[in-house]
């Protein structure tokens, strides 16, 4: 005898039925074949929500209507494919049932309320014309069938919506049935009859348990749970993309997995087939050809590691707090005699170390319940101040992580605090060696979703992680994601996984909680509506932290430059090609590195001067161990240096400008390069790296444009003024050039701090002789380079080299 249960998943459809009819049809060629069925989807949930809405008549009558349209839709469709499915006599009996569904609602209406017997027969309507349904289909394929009704053959006890089953008075019950050989079994889900013969249910979830016992009642060699998925992953592969399948797990461990939350099996299914030796596999009924997890005895379930991560959501946390010591062991023993006669699972329970202080976890939907008890059979206790009122936290969830003799890993539990600790998650209680399979944690529901995948990450990902939360996708940003794409094979090798978790401008924002596909992220980012401000930014990157995230700034804006403090105490690292916040007051400069330094984050700017040229981190490198700064010389904008080149070659100032601006050179308007004030926050920088305490209005500025200049916005009009300046231009370069020289506009750092930017006349012996052609140098002139400086030399401006100096930063990362 073979078991295989079917969930709600498995039956969403007509053809998902007829492909279950299938996978029966396949089994009871080699052997006797039962079945247990679910409601098919979501109809639990509407029949559930039915009885929610009785204060509101239309609306109850409404799902009703909507119910009964999902069975007669499916069955249609069922007929269309299979020709001599017998549509009117199952329109008949779902008719029936819903209008019997509807007295009951009347009745319940009238009452202004509905006892849990009668909750009990409304939600399991599904379970019971999902059996119609199956039977017809394979009576109409010529089989047998005999169906097991559960409210006679399944003994339960416990109330009408949690029941469990008495497992030897059932067994008892169906060997005294008579059932052919050749037939196939059915019997519905989620049902069973108490020792009244009243039907019950065996809460959500609860078809894998009425599985579990078939199963041992028949006898059977094994229990196959069909599904969505391929079988038990080390997390819901729905919320984390890389949980990977579990070929086996021990009965305890899968006891654990699914008591801390994973849906795929209802906790209670594993304790029938563990003790009768049972083995159980979890299949996938959209993947039947897949070999699915085996859940056995620990002695067979070969793989030795942690098994997975979980959560369970809707928890409270009651707070108890004794004045006298003494008292405590009592007072825990009556609170949890209070709470086993109300019928309230406690999930976890956690004692402070001074021994005055217990803390426990019950499903949010008793909280009212466990309070009221509580307080009324301890009132004593409470009016003679012998226990401080009781306290609630609420809208927390259970992470756990589960394993075999987890306890005996000890580095499990260092790994999964410093992965909530670098994810800014706070820790509520914590629970370890109570279960020698688990280790749990209470924390806020609004994290646990990050919580479990950073976890998760951490124990069974091998890779290195970097979560980027992109701000700015001109030039620099979209280069950035194309060489980000590009490497992914050299990245994959590595062992190096970068997501991008949000891509955004200064209008809109895309958001993934895992990774955005850079395959087509321009067209998810044209897409999506959702708008981009700072608030927003602020409160996704609250839930978002991960280990090592970072938020790559490469716009230019400077109010997103003044959060950067917070985005550091938030957990981020941070990478800047936007110049802003160093160029900044010197305070907030300041402010920055101090920032850093308290929250171990790094902020990296590699891009600020010299684009991809590595200056920054060569010259914190040099002063780092020692050298000083006595001079720096350079050419720090590729617009300029490609200006000034054509110069000497004989072209106007307004011709190369224009020549400059075409080739991308330039800023939009070049009116902004020759100003010199982009030169001077780069030399700002430069200083403030070599320990000058000054601000950008003390970098002297000789401006290449006269004071009397028109700077008109409209570019066009601004490259006809520019003509005017054409002959004074030519005049000085060949001044230079009859000398020998040519013309610079250099940046220069004195070794007292002075910075300033003017128009010179270099030399051939000058570094700075040959730059031209766009190139930028930087010549530094320190106590360990001189009297020959160390000279940086190479492009100093384009969105290839510079993004590709963001990327290098982000790579430092990980270092
Ligand atoms: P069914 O209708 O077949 O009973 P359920 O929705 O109850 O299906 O259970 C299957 C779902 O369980 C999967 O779709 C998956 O999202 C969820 N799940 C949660 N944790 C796990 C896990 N560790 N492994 C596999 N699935 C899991
Ligand atoms: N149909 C019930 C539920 O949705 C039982 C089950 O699917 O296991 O909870
Ligand atoms: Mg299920």
């Amino acid at each position: 005898m073979k078991l295989l249960k079917f969930g709600g998943t498995s039956l969403a459809s007509a053809k998902k039925f007829l492909c279950v009819a299938n996978i029966i049809e396949q089994n009871i060629r080699s052997e006797q074949t039962a079945v247990v069925l679910s409601a098919p989807a979501k109809i639990t949930n509407y029949l559930v929500s039915i009885i929610e809405t009785i204060t509101q008549e239309n609306k109850t009558l409404d799902i009703i209507n909507l119910t009964e349209t999902v069975f007669i839709n499916l069955i249609k469709d069922l007929s269309k494919i299979q020709s001599n499915f017998p549509f009117l006599k199952i329109k008949n009996i779902i008719n029936k049932e819903f209008n019997r569904l509807k007295q009951i609602i009347h009745g319940v209406m009238l009452l202004q309320q509905c006892p849990d017997s009668i909750r009990a027969i409304i939600i399991s309507r599904g379970e019971i014309l999902s059996i119609y349904i199956m039977k017809s289909i394979l009576k109409s394929k010529n089989y047998n069938v005999t169906v097991i009704n559960p409210i006679k053959q399944l003994v339960s006890s416990g109330t009408y919506l949690d029941s469990t089953i008495n497992i030897i008075e059932s067994k008892k019950r169906i060997e005294n049935m008579t059932i052919d050989k050749d037939d196939i079994i059915l019997m519905p889900g989620f049902i069973a009859g108490n020792e009244k013969q009243e039907l019950s249910v065996l809460g959500r979830n609860g078809s894998d348990y009425s599985a579990a016992v078939l199963a041992v009642c028949l006898n059977a060699k094994i229990c196959e749970i069909w599904t969505d998925v391929d079988g038990v992953f080390t997390c819901d592969p729905r919320e984390v993309s890389n949980a990977y399948l579990l070929k086996s797990i021990s009965y305890k461990e899968a006891m654990e997995l699914s008591y801390f939350g994973a849906k795929v099996l209802h906790p209670r299914t594993i304790e029938p087939i563990a003790k009768f030796k049972i083995p159980c596999v979890i299949k996938n009924t959209n993947n039947p050809n897949s070999s699915g997890t085996v859940i056995c005895s620990s002695n067979f379930s070969k793989e030795k590691r942690l098994k997975g991560v979980t959560h369970l959501d809707h928890i409270m946390m009651l707070h108890v707090s004794v004045l006298l010591t003494k008292k405590m062991n009592n007072i825990i023993s009556r609170i949890l005699n209070i709470m086993s006669q109300n019928n309230i699972k406690i999930i976890l329970i956690t004692q402070s170390s001074s021994q005055n202080k217990i803390n426990f976890c019950i499903l949010k939907d008793k909280t009212n319940l466990a309070l009221s008890s509580l307080n009324k059979e301890l009132q004593l206790e409470l009016k003679n101040c012998l226990l401080k009122p009781f306290k609630v936290t609420k809208n927390l969830s259970i992470l756990s992580v589960v394993g075999s003799d987890i306890y005996k890993k000890n580095n499990i539990a260092s790994k999964i605090f410093s992965s909530l600790g670098n994810s800014k998650i706070n820790v509520l209680a914590i629970a370890q060696g109570s279960s020698k399979h688990s280790i749990s944690v209470v924390i806020k529901t609004k994290n646990i979703l990050n919580a479990v995948r950073n976890v998760h990450d951490i124990l069974f990902y091998n890779k290195k992680i970097i979560h980027v939360f992109l701000i700015g996708i001109g030039g620099v940003g979209g280069t950035l994601l194309k060489q980000i794409l590009r490497q992914h094979t050299f990245l994959n090798i590595n062992n190096i996984e970068i997501k991008i978790r949000i891509i955004a401008n200064s209008k809109k924002i895309l958001i993934s909680n895992d990774t955005i596909d850079l395959l087509h992220w321009e067209k998810d980012f044209q897409k999506t509506t959702e708008e981009f401000n700072i608030k927003k930014l602020n409160n996704i990157i609250q839930n978002h932290c991960c280990t090592n995230s970072v938020i790559i700034d490469c716009t230019s804006d400077e109010l997103l430059s003044e959060q950067y403090i917070n985005f550091l105490y938030s957990g981020f690292h941070i990478i800047a090609s936007n110049k802003k916040a160093n160029t900044s007051k010197w305070e907030y400069y300041q402010e920055i590195r101090n920032a850093v330094s308290k929250t171990n984050k790094k902020f990296l700017y590699e891009t600020n001067v010299g684009a991809g040229l590595p200056v920054i981190e060569t010259i914190q490198n040099l002063f780092k161990t020692g050298d000083k700064l006595i001079r720096f010389k350079g050419i720090l904008s590729g617009s300029l240096s490609f200006i000034f080149g054509k110069l000497e070659e004989g072209v106007l100032l307004s011709k190369a400008t224009q020549e400059a601006r075409k080739l991308g050179f330039t800023e939009p308007n070049p009116c902004d390069d020759l100003s010199g004030i982009d030169v001077a926050r780069k030399l700002l920088i430069l200083a403030r790296e070599a320990g000058h305490k000054i601000e950008l209005k003390n970098i002297k500025i000789e401006p290449l444009l006269p004071i009397t200049f028109k700077k008109h916005k409209d570019v066009n009009k601004f490259l006809v003024e520019l003509k005017k300046l054409d002959a004074h231009f030519l005049q000085l370069i060949n001044k230079a050039l009859d000398s020998g020289n040519v013309l610079r506009y250099v940046g220069t750092i004195e070794e007292t701090g002075e910075c300033f930017i003017k128009l010179e006349e270099v030399n051939v012996n000058d570094p700075l002789y040959k730059i031209k052609n766009g190139e930028n140098a930087l010549a530094f002139y320190t106590n360990y380079y001189q009297s020959i400086p160390l000279v940086l030399r190479g492009y100093g401006a384009g969105n290839n080299v510079t993004a590709s100096g963001v990327f290098s930063d982000l790579l430092r990362i990980l270092s």
